[in-house]
Order: C-alpha cells, then structure tokens, then sequence
C-alpha cells in the first residue's frame, strides 16, 4: 500500500510517503534552531512553525516521491503521544487531506511508529520483536508481538527519559540543544572509564527492566559543580564520554536481559537516542556475544520523521486495521499500549 505519514508531536514537521515497507519520500522541516535560544522545546512556538510547514512539507514529499495524491491508499498521522498544541496541526492536516481526497485516514502511536520504521531499512520485523525505545520523552522496553495491535511494556524509566539526561547534562554543560548529538561528538575524543558515574536501578533487588536516570544526572552536576568550586577546569570530553556510558551500560545490559529471559532472539533499538553512536556500537558487541539479532535504523530515521508514521500506516493497510474517522482527535498522553486509534464504527 502506498502512505503518506503525518508527524508533528514534538519540533519536527515530517512527512514521509512509503510503499509498503520501501521508503519513497521523507521530509522534515524542523523548528529546532528557534527553540535553541530557550534551552528546550517550547510549545507555542512548535504549533505555528507546524502550521506555516504543514502544507509546503507535503508538497514537497509528493513531490520527492513522485507520486500523486490521488494514488495514496491511506494518510497515517501521529494522534499522540506528544504536545497536544503541535500534535492537533499534524491530525487536522490529516483529516482535511482524508476527506478531501476520499482516502481512510489512521491515527497512530509515535512511540510504535519509531519501532515500526526499522521495516524501511531491514524489512519486515520478526515477531515477536523486542524494543528498546529511548527518545526525548520515552525510555522503555517493549514486547512487540504485532506492532499494528499488540505492544506490551515490559519496563519503563522511572524518572527521566534517556534523551532528557543528555540534554540536561548538555545544558549544565553550556553545550547547546538538544544535546544528545553534541555529546555523542564530544564522547568521541574523551575517557568513558575516566570518572565512575551510578548506573540506576542496577542493584540484585531493583526492578529487572525499569530504568532511572535522575541520579545519574545528579551525580554528575554535582560532580561538575565541584571541579569550578575547587577553581579546576572541567574535561568535559572525560565528563561526556562517562556520563554516555553510564546511560548506555544499563540500557544495553536490561535490553539484553530481557531478550533472553523472553526467549526473544531479535532486538530493535528506536527513538532519537538510537541515534548515539556508542549506544550503538555497545549493543551490537553485547547483542552479537548474546547470540541476539539487532535492528537499529539510520540515524536519520530514528529521530522523529513522517516516513516512520506512514511504515506504521502501511502496516495497518496491509493488515486490515480498521480506519479511524473523521472524529479522530490528538491525544498527548496516548499510551504506548494504543498503536493505533480506531474509530467507532457506527457508520
Ligand atoms: P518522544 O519520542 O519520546 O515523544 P521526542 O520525539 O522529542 O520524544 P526524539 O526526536 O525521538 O524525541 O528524540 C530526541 C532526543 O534524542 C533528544 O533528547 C536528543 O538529545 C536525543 N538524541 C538525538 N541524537 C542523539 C545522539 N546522537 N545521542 C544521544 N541522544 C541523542
Ligand atoms: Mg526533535
Ligand atoms: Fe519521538
């Protein structure tokens, strides 16, 4: 089936277009330079920035897709979870579109959507799949037996999420935002074994697959704040190296437990912070020792992107999900165990 893929939850305007699970067109206009000046995400402002790009971004995807409009067999838009402002452009947008041009319309998950966009780049996801999802909102590990209806959470951050620690480190750090990619730079030339950081919730009778990231959070502000106070120069290539791999360590070992204790020989690494090239290459040598499979898409497809709502979308079609209808709303809190929202059916 041929899709076009809505996403606007958070700073990203994407629209992807795919056909079944080969990608043909993903644009992106993003408001993240705007949002740099204010050290995070502000959501008034990422509302009309969807706006004035919604309609443009479209056009521009039909256009790299080389398709028409009249072809689609479906338009895909992510109905949550994210900032409800932002999320209620994309959905409109998609309403509109879906009755204009006669087509069903599918309100999905982003949280599956980042699982489901691997399909692009590896084919079709075994099933069940294991999913570690680490995003700017989201650290969780998921059971996926069919990514259209079934998505069961097997642990979850308790505090912050994955992509919220490097950013507030990048942030006490002075290094900008986001700052999960300056990091990932910085990391590159410094020490990871250079300063002991706490991994959270590792302990013989902490929760197997919950993850916690506020401690080490703190341990490292205060460890920065104690180098200035002694009048020291801080590394920061040492302090970003040790920080990333504290966070990776725990992600990589819980994934792998959980892959094992499920059976489950396959794991998909989705959401921005797959995008971190330690988290990476770590998960590939423990997976590999482990004897697990592991997916992880570009970097460019992990990040939030409209290709990966229309993977989704296309999945849907071809499983013979029900459509929503034109009642569909944005819902910012949508849990990750709703991949699609379906509508009443009285009709
Ligand atoms: P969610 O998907 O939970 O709604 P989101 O959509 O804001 O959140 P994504 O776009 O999926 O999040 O990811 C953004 C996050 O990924 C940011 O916190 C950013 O710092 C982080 N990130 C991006 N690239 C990297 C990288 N190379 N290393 C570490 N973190 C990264
Ligand atoms: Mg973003
Ligand atoms: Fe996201």
């Amino acid at each position: 089936p041929l899709v076009l893929g809505i996403e606007t939850s958070c700073d990203e305007t994407g629209v992807g277009i795919v056909r079944g699970t080969t990608l043909l067109a993903d644009a992106v206009a993003s408001s993240v330079d705007t949002h740099a000046r204010f050290g995070g995400v502000v959501p008034e402002i990422a509302s009309r920035a969807h706006l004035e790009a919604m309609v443009p971004t479209i056009e521009r995807a039909l256009e790299q897709a080389g398709v028409s409009a009249r072809d689609l067999d479906g338009i895909a838009v992510t109905a949550g979870p994210g900032l409800a402002g932002a999320l209620l452009v994309g959905v409109s947008a998609a309403k509109a579109y879906a009755f204009a041009l006669d087509k069903p319309l599918y309100g999905v998950n982003h949280l599956a959507s980042h699982i489901c966009v691997d399909q692009l780049e590896h084919g079709p996801l075994p099933e069940p799949t294991m999913a570690l999802l680490v995003s700017g909102g989201h650290s969780s590990l998921l059971l996926a037996p069919d990514i259209t209806s079934d998505v069961r959470p097997m642990g979850a951050t308790i505090d912050d999420a994955a992509g919220e620690a490097f950013d507030k480190i990048a942030r006490v750090l002075d290094l900008g935002f986001p700052g999960g990619p300056v990091i990932d730079r910085l990391a590159r030339e410094g020490d990871p074994a250079a300063i002991a950081f706490p991994r959270g919730l590792s302990g013989p009778r902490d929760p197997a697959y919950d993850f916690s990231f506020s401690g080490l959070k703190t341990a490292v502000a205060r460890w920065i704040e104690a180098k200035r106070a002694a009048g020291e120069e801080v590394p920061v290539r040492d302090v970003a190296a040790s920080f990333q791999e504290a966070v990776v360590d725990v992600l990589t070992r819980k994934a792998v437990r959980a892959c094992k204790d499920q059976g489950v020989d396959h794991l998909m690494i989705g959401g921005g912070v797959a995008a971190n090239s330690r988290l990476r290459a770590l998960a590939e040598e423990r997976c590999e020792r482990a004897g697990i499979r592991l997916r992880v898409p570009r970097p460019g497809l992990c990040t939030d992107n409209g290709a990966m709502v229309a993977a989704l979308g296309a999945e849907m079609v071809a499983r013979n999900r029900p459509a929503s209808d034109l009642e569909l709303s944005a819902d910012s809190s949508l849990p990750v165990t709703d991949p699609h929202v379906p509508g009443n059916h009285d009709h």
